[in-house]
Parts: C-alpha cells; structure tokens; sequence
C-alpha cells in the first residue's frame, strides 16, 4: 500500500471520528483498522489473524463481522495494549466465533499486570462502576454497568518485557511493554508492515496521564515509550483512541514525549524548591510552543490532571499545612464560619454575584462559598444547591477535558436532585448522601 492513500485523522477531531465507529480500512499491507469507542486492529498474516484491542463488550460481534468480510483464517491471537474496559472485554463474541467455526480458541496475550487489573477490578467493582456512571455521563446513562456486567477474559500469554510472536505465518508481531496510562500496556510493532499499534500510549489528544478518579499514571516512562516508537521508524501509528498517523507519525510521538518530559522535569524542580501542592497545581502549565499545538489538545487528557498524578507520583498527600495532618470535617468548619457570618444569606448572595461572572476563577470561588453553605446543612441549603448546578453547568462549559466537563455535569444534575430533596450536601457522587 501507499502511505500517501492513507487519510491521516491526527488532531481532537479524530477523537470524535473513532467515537462514531468508522469502516474497517486497510492502512498497511495485512493490517486493518477499525475504529470503535477504543479502536480495534486487525492483523491479517498467511496463516491467521491478530486481533488487537477487541474493545467494549458491545464491540465485539461488530469486530467478528468485519474479521469475516476480510478473511475466512482462524484468529491466532487475541491482543490487549491494556486490561480497560473499552480495549478488553470484546474478547467473548472472538471465542464464539472460533468454537461455531470449529477452531482451535485463539490465545489472548497480554502483559503480565492484565489479570492482576482484573483482579482488582473484581475487588473494588462498587467503586468503579459509581466513578463509571459519572465519567461518562454525558454520553448516557449506564457507564458503570461496563464493570457490573464485565466478563474478564484473561490472557492465556503472559509477558514481561518483550514478546515475539510467530504464529501469523509470513509475519511476525511484536510485544513491547512499557509504563503510561496504565501499568500493564503494550504497543504493538509490526516490523513487516513498519506500524505500531500504540493503543493508549497514543490518544490523538494530550496524553491522559493522570485522570481524577483512576490509579496511579506513569507520565516519564509514557515519553520513553513514544521515544522507542520513534526510534524504530514506524511508517503507520494506530491510536487507541482516535485516527491513523502517517507522515506525522514522527512529529506526534516526539511532541508529545516533549510535553510529557516538561510537566515531569517541572513537578520535580517546584517540588526540589520546596513547593507545596496548591502553588505547583496553579503554576505548572505547558510553554507556549506545546500549549496550543495540535497533537496536545484537551478532549483527552487535561493538564493540571497531569500534574496532579505526576505530584502523587513523587510525594505523600502532606500539602504543606499541618491543620490538614488530621483535619476537622468539613461541616463542622462550615459551622463555625456561618455562624461567624450570622447568617448563609449573604454567603449564597456573594455566591450569586460570582457566578453570574464570565471568568472561570469567580465560577470556582462561587462553588467555594455555597460548599461552605452545603456543609453547613443550614435554611439556605435549598437555594445554595439550586445555584450551585447552574455554576456547575456553567463551569462545564469551560472544559474542554472530557473527563472534567462528564465530572462537572454529572455533578449538577445530582445536584439538581439535592436541591428537589432540600439540598445540604456537598457529595455529588450519588451515593452516601445524607
Ligand atoms: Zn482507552
């Protein structure tokens, strides 16, 4: 095939692009992509198929109809660039499709951290599928039913480092691991065809590297990965999210390893300095020449949530202030600042007054002070919390990090359900409520 036929989908609009599922197209010779919710590789060899990423649960029937369009080879190898839900849990309508078809079940092949997720996945699904039903919020109701109804199909090919695999017949996959978005991720390199297959170390956005309600994310070892990328001269870079790179391949990876290492080095001078949290979260921002550039926009990852995770990466949750070693709950300071007051009146009124601002700054004081209302449980808890989804709504629009804007706006509307309770709380996540 010609690169020069293949479409190149490199910015944020790729992202909505994958979202809306496109057709399988052929953008190497043998290699296939279908772009899904996470997208899906197909590695067509002279002897059998790889499957790479089989996505959502839901995704996989539509990956077996396309695979059978294709080819009528048996699926050797089933590969996970990671254990999350929207790249993982295809894997079932894959085992259907080769029991019907009389062959042998294909191997699922992953890094060795895969089923230590799903392990811990299984342990904490109460959690998970509450954090679920907000993240994607905005795209339905249900999010968390991807981990109430998870079928885990682990692999039955374990590594470590690296992986060769042969079975494909006249051409070889590569298994690489490295540490980015999670701890057990692969890429994937297919020397014949000279693509990589980067699942989420590759999310035509700026990384997602530090996500509020996810574990610990790797953002120096994330640019080492993209610098081996680089290093082996792909021609074609699969994304796990998004398009197809070609000609910018090079560009993107090496950018983007850039932006990774600035926010890292960064976090780590402020923290030598003697910097505390607040002042490193409020400061760290990208230079001028990354923070507008096409390949590290926001529809994914979020600045300051990369900070963050960098920051947990290096340090404890001290903040600086000792009144935080054991602090009070927030209610009973909420109390004492009311009362000081005299009232929550003027308190919701100020609010008010800064939520009708069109700066992003007095949108976040506005829910400061009606937090302190909230928490207070007081007669003007009915009025903070009506105020306090329209400021939502309002700080939503400000947003352009996915994650943040489903956060923000899922928050209100339980708000808007506090409200019609009477309001007085502060916890938006929809459960525990008192
Ligand atoms: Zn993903």
């Amino acid at each position: 095939m010609n690169d020069a036929n293949i479409p190149e989908a490199a910015g944020p609009e790729a992202l909505g692009e994958s979202r809306r599922e496109g057709e399988c197209r052929e953008v190497a010779d043998g290699v296939y992509f279908l772009a899904g919710f996470g997208n899906t590789t197909l590695i067509v060899g002279s002897d059998g198929v790889a499957v790479v990423d089989p996505g959502l649960f839901a995704n996989g029937p539509r990956v077996v109809a396309e695979l059978r369009q294709l080819t009528d080879l048996p699926v050797r190898y089933v590969i996970y660039t990671h254990g999350h839900f929207d790249h993982a849990f295809g894997t079932p309508a894959l085992l259907e499709d080769a029991e019907a078809r009389g062959d042998q079940p294909p191997d699922i092949v992953g890094h060795v951290n895969v089923a230590r997720r799903f392990a811990r996945y299984a342990k904490t699904s109460g959690h998970l599928a509450t954090t679920y039903d907000m993240q994607f919020a905005s795209w339905g109701p249900g999010g968390g039913d991807l981990v109430r109804r998870a079928r885990y199909c682990p692999p039955t090919i374990e590594y470590e480092d690296r992986l060769v695999l042969d079975g494909l017949g006249n051409r070889t996959i590569e298994c690489r691991h490295g540490l980015g978005e999670t701890d057990d991720h692969t890429w994937v390199w297919v020397p014949e065809s000279k693509v990589i297959v980067g699942g989420d170390f590759i999310v035509s956005s700026l990384p997602n590297a530090g996500t509020p309600f996810r574990v610990q994310r790797f953002v120096l070892e994330w640019a080492e990965a993209l610098e081996e990328m680089a290093s082996v001269e792909p021609a074609v870079v699969i994304s796990g999210h998004g398009g197809v790179f070609t000609k910018s391949s090079s560009d993107m990876l090496m950018t983007t390893a850039r932006a990774l290492r600035y926010l890292d080095a960064e976090v780590v001078r402020r923290l030598n300095e003697g910097q505390w949290q607040e002042q490193i979260l409020h400061e760290v921002k990208l230079p001028d020449d990354l923070v507008d550039h096409r390949f590290l926009q926001p529809p994914y990852g979020c600045t300051e949530f990369v900070v963050r995770d960098i920051m947990r990466r290096y340090m404890g949750w001290y903040d600086g202030n000792p009144s935080m070693l054991f602090p009070s709950r927030k209610s009973e300071i909420a109390g004492e600042l009311v009362q000081l007051v005299g009232s929550a009146r003027p308190i919701v009124d100020r609010a008010a007054v800064l939520g009708r601002s069109s700066d992003v700054s007095d949108l976040q004081l506005a829910l400061h002070l009606l937090d302190v209302v909230l928490e207070n449980h007081g007669d003007e808890a009915h009025r903070a919390s009506a105020l306090k989804a329209e400021i939502l709504e309002a700080r939503a629009k400000h947003e352009r990090s996915f994650v943040a804007h489903n956060i923000l706006l899922s928050a209100a509307a339980l708000e808007r359900d506090n409200a019609a309770a009477g309001g007085g709380s502060t916890n938006t996540s929809g459960v525990d409520r008192c």
